[in-house]
């Protein structure tokens, strides 16, 4: 997806308002469905079923009616993909969206003079029942969008992202594999060693964030004065996030280009065995750290990071089991719960080696890939790390 900056006029603006609303009703309407549904009951409508519901509804309501159905249909998509993602643990339970709050539509079945260039720095894009916004063209849109998504963030920007999948990138054919972790120290850590940090605030930006939350904390409810700080935090935070996705793009086009394989926790299963609030294999350890962490913003940088890998480098992705991956050392390959010293540090009692505990979990997910990858194609491509075999048991490809 790359993101363009939306210019609506404010009559353009009212009317993607609208989208926006009729996308939350149905996406609304959706949530309380399957919300209703209880256990020994007929299952909760499917996507299909909604479809036909959401054509008698714009039969019955001429509010619904006046709306794009294309928009109003995604809305529903959205939502299957949501509880999909939900049923796969990789995601929580879709929620009621309110105003305001993550708005946005899809519009789908673009045609190809849909988006078009008007002069060095500014393009326009064809709405369904808008008509022609204009938007910065801030870097090269792709060939032939199929679909693009209108957001508007809480600081009341307007975006289009376009849809479309980028190129791969050639894989380097150098046999190497990568393991990528996301860490607790730093945002991620790879198997060489390496440790890669998602850009944060800078300091005067956090203090102004936090003089801007005491200002919040004493606004009178509904005032004026309470919307602009709002409005003012949401500034801040859009920059970090906008910070986070430029990351993203960068570290993973370098992974796809530097590696041939490149290894990451599966989150499904990571989902169930490390989760905050305790394991099975170190039952609540780490619980604050961990939730404060799924708090910040890396969270959905992370997903972000996997999804944008998988894009680059296609087939070259390979997600192994999480499990051991913090406690077994990297080098001499036992599972040993007390090496992790701090949240940091990783010292083997066994064989002696320390290092980072997040690239020694970075070195324990390639060496698990590199046996998949193995497995299927018959040769080893490369083991980072030597070691003998016999925990291999407990490596999951
Ligand atoms: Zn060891």
């Amino acid at each position: 997806m790359s993101r363009y900056r939306l210019q609506p006029s404010p009559a353009q603006e009212q009317a993607l308002l609208e989208h926006c609303r009729h996308a939350r009703y149905v996406w609304n309407l959706a949530v309380e469905q399957h919300a209703c549904w209880k256990p020994g009951r007929k299952s909760a409508p499917g996507f299909a079923e909604q479809c036909r519901q959401l054509i008698e509804a714009r039969a019955a309501f001429a509010w619904l009616r006046t709306g794009s159905i294309i928009v109003q249909q995604q809305a529903l998509k959205d939502f299957a993909q949501a509880m999909a993602n939900y049923f796969g643990g990789t995601h929580r339970r879709p929620a009621w969206r309110r105003r305001g709050r993550g708005e946005g539509f899809r519009i789908v079945a673009v045609k190809a003079g849909d988006v078009r260039r008007l002069s060095r720095h500014v393009g326009e894009v064809k709405v369904p029942k808008v008509g022609w916004i204009r938007f910065r063209w801030s870097r090269a849109v792709p060939d032939e969008v199929k679909s693009y998504r209108v957001t508007r963030d809480r600081a009341g920007r307007w975006h289009v992202a376009f849809a479309a999948i980028p190129d791969p990138v050639p894989a380097p054919a150098t046999g190497e594999v990568a393991g990528v972790d996301r860490g607790v120290a730093v945002s991620a850590a790879l198997s060489t060693g390496e440790m890669l940090n998602a850009p944060a605030l800078r300091d005067t930006e956090k203090a102004r964030l936090r003089r801007l939350l005491r200002k919040l904390a004493r606004a009178r409810r509904g005032s004026n004065r309470r919307a602009e700080v709002k409005a003012a935090i949401a500034r801040v935070k859009a920059r970090e996030s906008d910070r986070c996705k430029d990351w993203v793009e960068k570290v993973s086009t370098g992974l796809a280009r530097r590696f041939d394989v490149i290894a990451v926790e599966d989150l499904k299963i990571r989902a169930m065995t490390r989760s905050a609030r305790g394991t099975v294999e170190a039952p609540g350890r780490n619980v604050r750290a961990k939730a404060g962490l799924n708090r910040s913003i890396m969270a959905a940088g992370w997903g972000r990071l996997v999804r944008r890998l998988e894009h680059k480098a296609p087939g070259r992705v390979v997600k192994v089991s999480p499990a051991y991956t913090s406690q077994r050392c990297s080098a001499c390959g036992i599972v040993d719960r007390e090496a992790r010293e701090s949240q940091a540090r990783y010292r083997c009692r066994s064989c002696g080696y320390a290092g980072n505990a997040d690239v020694n979990a970075a070195r324990n997910i390639a060496y698990a890939a590199g046996h998949a990858v193995s497995a299927r194609e018959g040769p080893r491509v490369a083991g980072p790390v030597h070691r003998e075999p016999q925990r291999d048991l407990l490596l999951v490809g």
